[in-house]
């Protein structure tokens, strides 16, 4: 929102606790879905969305479901990239340059991106995730929240945190340029940006918890109902990856846009 701001003449500060990519929690990596990627689009100058693009991770060409001794229970083989953001492997010499000069380079890259915590605990880190409660509108006021701060959800296939994090950083941002440009007072502003934004946050934080595993008192948890549920996903796992028209929508499914702007 900051790089929205700026791209559009306001002045703005930011106020982060760490100074470098070093100091607190690393090591994961966002999927970013269309939301995201428009919103970004939309605040960031040109060149660095060229470098979000250029750095974005490389689509896989299988997806595999392993057993806890690493047996094979299905492999799917993945369509070949269909956008610009799926295509990020580096093509030209502009892009190659743009990645030698990316800040994120200077990560200390030398763990494995990829932890299997069953064998190595040690490269594992613990994460608290909590879910908002929905809210009711507040009066506006200059001060308001956007992210986490307001609308945190569990991550997971239907945990969309980062995305819906930039659309309401697009969102606000427009909001407050128009105040700026004196189109509309500041409060009123921050007014129309709230009222879209808690429904679609709290959709959303909703839409995260419909997601087996993502409650502590999920049947998957449980010692009867859990190993039941174990047998059921391998079975199904096992006969989707043997049936055409079940591979098709398995694969259908996987690629379904999350988060829709619908809401
Ligand atoms: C394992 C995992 C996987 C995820 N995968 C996805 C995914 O695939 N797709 C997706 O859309 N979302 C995903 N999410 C959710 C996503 O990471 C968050 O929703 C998103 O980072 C929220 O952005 P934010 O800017 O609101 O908050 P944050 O990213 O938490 O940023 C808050 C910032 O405020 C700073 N800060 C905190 N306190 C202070 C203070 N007192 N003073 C100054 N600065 C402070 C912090 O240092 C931080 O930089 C995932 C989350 C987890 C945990």
């Amino acid at each position: 929102m900051a790089r929205g701001l700026k791209k559009a003449g306001v002045s703005v500060a930011v106020h982060e606790r760490y100074g470098s990519r070093r100091d607190g929690l690393y090591g994961y990596r966002v999927g970013i879905a269309p939301t995201g990627n428009r919103a970004l689009k939309e605040c960031l100058p040109p060149e660095l969305f060229d470098t979000f693009v250029a750095t974005c991770a490389r689509d896989p060409r299988h997806f595999t479901v392993l057993t806890q001794s690493l047996r094979t229970t299905a492999t799917f083989e993945l369509p070949e990239s269909r956008d610009a953001v799926d295509s990020a492997a580096p093509k030209d010499p502009a892009d190659t340059a743009l990645l030698e000069n990316w800040s994120g380079l200077q990560f200390d890259n030398t763990r494995d991106y990829i932890n299997l915590s069953v064998s190595e605990p040690e490269a594992a880190f613990p994460l608290r995730t909590a879910a908002s409660v929905p809210v009711d509108p507040w009066p506006t006021t200059a001060i308001t929240l956007l992210g986490d701060a307001i609308h945190t959800m569990t991550p997971g296939r239907q945990g969309v945190g980062a995305n819906t994090a930039l659309r309401d950083a697009s969102l606000l941002c427009r909001e407050l340029t128009a105040a700026a440009r004196e189109s509309k007072p500041l409060r009123t502003a921050i007014g129309a940006y709230e009222a879209e934004m808690i429904p679609y946050g709290f959709t959303r934080v909703a839409e995260s918890l419909d997601n087996n595993g993502t409650s502590g008192d999920d049947p998957l948890y449980r010692p009867v109902t859990g190993r039941l549920a174990l047998f059921a996903a391998r079975s199904f796992f096992s006969v989707t990856g043997k049936v055409p028209a079940l591979r098709r929508k398995f694969r259908a499914d996987m690629y379904a846009y999350r988060g829709s702007e619908s809401v």
